[in-house]
């Protein structure tokens, strides 16, 4: 596993390199995401380097409700009044392939369960 320090997305924080970002402010991040699974495809990500869900902490609480409450502001700005999902992919068999936490947002059409 990566070192989140060294992620793309700690890059994308760092604006080493370019992405379409949405929303800052000092706890996290929002931006496009470079290869959308719906018409609105954006991630939320915490500026501290935390690289899964499952390496969260009990002292990280504050931070972790407001990524979602990151996730919900972002989603209004983005206009998804008819839903959204909400997707943390966490580890190999959850699919992560970045490791520097990330809240996927897909929006803009009706959504499939279960997912592959
Ligand atoms: P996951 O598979 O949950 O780890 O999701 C990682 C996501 O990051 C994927 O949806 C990628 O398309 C996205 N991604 C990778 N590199 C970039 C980048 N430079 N800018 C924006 N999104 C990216």
């Amino acid at each position: 596993m990566s070192n989140p320090q060294d992620t793309i997305f700690a890059k994308i924080i760092r604006r080493e390199i370019p992405a379409e970002i949405v929303y800052e402010d000092e706890l996290a991040i929002a931006f496009k995401d470079v290869n959308p699974q719906a018409p609105v495809h954006l991630l939320v990500i915490p500026k501290q380097p935390i690289a899964m869900l499952s390496d969260a902490e009990s002292e990280d609480h504050r931070l972790m409700g407001h990524l979602l409450l990151t996730v919900k502001r972002v989603a209004e700005q983005a206009g998804l009044t008819n839903g959204y999902r909400v997707v943390i992919n966490t580890g190999e068999d959850g699919g992560q392939t970045v490791y520097h936490l990330h809240l996927h947002i897909l929006g803009g059409r009706s959504m499939q369960w279960p997912p592959g």
